[in-house]
């Protein structure tokens, strides 16, 4: 089967088509589903690492400037934290 049916007019389009030559909707359904969420501007650009600290393109550049600091901070605490947590565990035990 080379074929695709395209969910919108019920036309066959050849399997490598990207688009319904009859209508022009997309014919990967998940691809057309990404295309939808990036018109409406709600598809997430990368995963994030840490949600929390994401510098996000519309940020004012005085926030820019306090994530760029604050980041590797939290970062090193977050490394000392789960240091002296493990530490905790094994004086416990
Ligand atoms: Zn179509």
């Amino acid at each position: 089967m080379n074929q695709k049916r395209c969910s919108a007019c019920g036309a066959w389009n050849h399997r490598d088509n990207t688009h319904c030559s009859e209508c022009g909707e997309m014919l990967d359904r998940r691809k057309a589903r990404i295309e939808k969420l990036k018109k409406e501007g709600r598809l997430p650009v990368v995963l994030k690492e840490t949600p929390l600290l994401e510098i996000k393109p519309h940020y004012p550049w005085y926030l820019k400037l306090l994530i760029y600091i604050v980041k590797p901070i939290y970062w090193t605490f977050f490394f000392i934290a789960s240091g002296i947590m493990y530490l905790i565990a094994w004086i416990a035990a």
